[in-house]
């Protein structure tokens, strides 16, 4: 674990901390860094159960009841009174979802059951209408059931008082059932974060501009907005800045002041991080790392802003597309759920064979792209991951083809065929 220590020190004289090497960052120790600076968003709303999806609750949902409420029937059938001996039973009535039936049932006696209907008073058992037989109002067992069967227990799903969701749970579709099951309609949830974001570099034309010979077209605010509309974020898209000083300051400054959260890609990398670097020290606390990882070398984390009291979180994201992608999900993503107010989730790894050779050199995390896919092996199916081809930074496609990340940690080096590899799905990180 990390020593506790401020920003600022870390930002003006990093020699102070002996275990900490801007230049050498691991990629679990600037997780750790980062994360010790976040603090989560107080600020709450009431939200209908439907306009909760996707958002962190600020307070744990508490039944009000048990559900289900009664004991009811988990089948068609006919429900009467346990007994060892009795085979033979006289139907007195019929019990409905949603209509009861009202009178008791005497041993010796049944009542006709919907799936769904309140086991009558007396009876505790139900029999599936499959195992008996009826002979005009009198139906036989064909098998002795268990004492119990088929009858769903009144609050087997939730208990009265029993918390179903803490504070910190993301909503997810089954939370809003779970909730509509509670006869709960509005929940409290945490304000959304207000992230701005945008690009710089002078090469950097906007879609629907024509390109000059040097220039490209900005995506990492495309795979940004993509990245941070999933997250259920109020989002800002600044544009693309170029290269100059004064308008990057100004920039900055109004995001900062306007947002919780300042993200931008490129101008972070050595040579070019000069003058972000000299605009962040002047503004704020922010910390420039060259991580052991690839692709997404540098990053930039700290505190921005005007006056000191009302300051945003910044992250520097390297411009190349696949590293700004990379540093998003590995580092900004976790951050973003913290402040948000979200419990930490962390994203699955999980270990399959790798089908082609991998080349890597040890002292590094990578995070190359690759394709989980479905093999044949002794008549059943495994899944295997393949690398993809090309694990340039710049290779955005390589993105868009893979479904996975193989994380090849620090002490792994040249992995050959049929090595187990641990790999994240990418549809983990929505
Ligand atoms: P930088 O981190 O600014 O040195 O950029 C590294 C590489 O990423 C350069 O080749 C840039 O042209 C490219 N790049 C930077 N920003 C973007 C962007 N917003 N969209 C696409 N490519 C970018
Ligand atoms: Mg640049």
């Amino acid at each position: 674990m990390i020593n506790k220590t401020t920003l600022s020190t870390l930002a003006t004289d990093p020699s102070c901390m002996d275990d900490y090497d801007p230049n050498a960052m691991s990629v679990v120790q600037a997780r750790q860094f980062i994360q010790q600076f976040l603090s989560p968003v107080v600020a709450t709303e009431t939200a209908s159960v439907r306009n909760s999806l996707g958002r962190v609750l600020a307070a744990d949902i508490v039944s009000p009841s048990n559900v289900p409420n009664h004991n009811n029937s988990a089948m068609d059938g006919f429900a009467f009174k346990f007994s060892g001996h009795l085979k033979t039973l006289k139907v007195i009535g019929t019990a409905f979802a949603g209509k009861a039936f009202e009178g008791a049932v005497n041993p010796g006696e049944c009542v006709k059951i919907m799936t769904g209907a309140v086991i009558p008073t007396g009876a505790d058992t139900v029999v599936m209408q499959e195992r008996i037989a009826i002979k005009s109002d009198r139906i036989t067992l064909l098998d002795a059931p268990k004492q119990g069967l088929n009858v769903r227990l009144a609050g087997e799903d939730l208990k009265l008082g029993q918390t179903v969701l803490a504070k910190g749970h993301v909503m997810k579709p089954a939370d809003l059932g779970l909730v509509a099951s509670l006869g709960i309609g509005e929940v409290t949830v945490y304000h959304p974060l207000k992230v701005a974001f945008f690009s710089t570099g002078d090469e950097l034309v906007s879609v629907g501009q024509p390109l000059d010979v040097g220039q490209i077209y900005d995506s990492n605010r495309y795979t940004l907005y993509g990245m941070l509309s999933r997250l259920n974020m109020q989002i800002s898209d600044l544009g693309n800045i170029p290269d100059d000083p004064k308008l990057l300051e100004k920039t900055l400054l109004d995001a900062a002041e306007n947002n919780d959260v300042v993200i931008t890609s490129g101008g972070v990398s050595v040579g070019e991080a000069d003058y972000m670097k000299a605009l962040l020290a002047k503004h704020g606390q922010v910390l420039f790392w060259k991580i052991n990882m690839k692709p997404g070398r540098p990053l930039a984390y700290g505190k921005i802003g005007k006056n000191n009291d009302k300051q945003a979180h910044y992250f520097g994201l390297p411009g190349n597309p696949v590293s700004a992608m990379v540093t998003f999900y590995q580092f900004v993503q976790p951050a973003l759920q913290a402040i948000s107010g979200a419990a930490y989730r962390p994203v699955p790894f999980f270990n399959v064979e790798c089908a082609d050779s991998i080349k890597k050199a040890t002292g590094r995390t990578e995070f190359q792209r690759g394709i989980l896919f479905e093999d044949m092996q002794d008549g059943h199916v495994v899944w295997k991951v393949k690398p993809l081809p090309n694990q340039g930074s710049g290779v955005l496609s390589s993105m868009s083809t893979a479904n996975c990340f193989i994380v090849l940690d620090e002490t792994v080096g040249n992995c050959e065929v049929g090595t187990s590899v641990r790999v994240q799905l990418l549809d983990s990180f929505i």
